[in-house]
This record gives structure tokens, C-alpha cells and sequence, in this order.
């Protein structure tokens, strides 16, 4: 994992639904600059509505995620949160939480310290 900031998963993949929207859109203003050349503008268009379309999907796919979310009060912030899998963060002060003990300060460690330190 590459990623150096820690967010909840629900958070990470709702940001990314969101960039997605605005890549499609992205996608379909190119489009639109090759206005000359139908086929190519037809072309940026389909794409940049897959892109969004995906994205929509995705936003569908967040609800069923979050049906199966565990909700918890975080030990950190006292605010109800929801996290996915063994490993998550909370939605709101991005404390690091775990159901499972033994993994406590593993997975992410090295990121959550990064991070940390950057502040
Ligand atoms: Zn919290």
C-alpha cells in the first residue's frame, strides 16, 4: 500500500466516486474542444459518460458497503463511526481502529506515523 494518509475506506472510496464525476466530466470537456472531429468527439463523450456511470455504480456499491459496516462509537473523538473489514479508520478524526487485537497498530502503522509526522 502506497498511500500515506490513512482514511476510512468508506470515505476513501466515496472521494473516489467523486473524482470520478468530475473526471468524466473532465473527459467529455475534451471532447468537446475536438469539435471538428465528430468521431473523436464521440468518442471522449461515450468515455466520460462510462466514467460517471461507473461512478454512480460506485455510489451504489458505498450503500451496500455501509449496510455491512459495523457501526462503533470511536474511543478517540466519541463520535459513531463505521468501518469496514478488521482494519479502519474513523470517518471523523481519522483515529486508526481495529476490531481484532492482535492486529492493533500493525496494517497501518507505518502510514498512520507518517502521517503523524507531517502534521
Ligand atoms: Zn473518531
Amino acid at each position: 500500500m502506497a498511500d500515506i494518509t490513512y482514511k476510512s475506506k468508506i470515505n476513501k472510496i466515496r472521494t473516489f466516486a467523486l473524482s470520478l464525476i468530475f473526471i468524466g466530466f473532465g473527459i467529455m470537456y475534451v471532447g468537446l474542444l475536438f469539435k471538428k472531429i465528430e468521431w473523436l468527439m464521440l468518442i471522449f463523450i461515450i468515455l466520460g459518460m462510462i466514467a460517471i456511470v461507473f461512478s454512480t455504480v460506485v455510489y451504489f456499491w458505498i450503500g451496500m458497503l455501509s449496510t455491512r459496516a459495523v457501526p462503533i462509537i470511536c474511543p478517540s473523538c466519541e463520535k459513531p463511526t463505521k468501518m469496514l473489514g478488521r482494519v479502519d479508520a474513523c470517518m471523523h478524526c481519522k483515529q486508526t481502529l481495529t476490531l481484532d487485537k492482535s492486529l492493533e497498530g500493525k496494517e497501518f502503522d507505518e502510514s498512520y506515523n507518517s502521517k503523524k509526522q507531517n502534521k
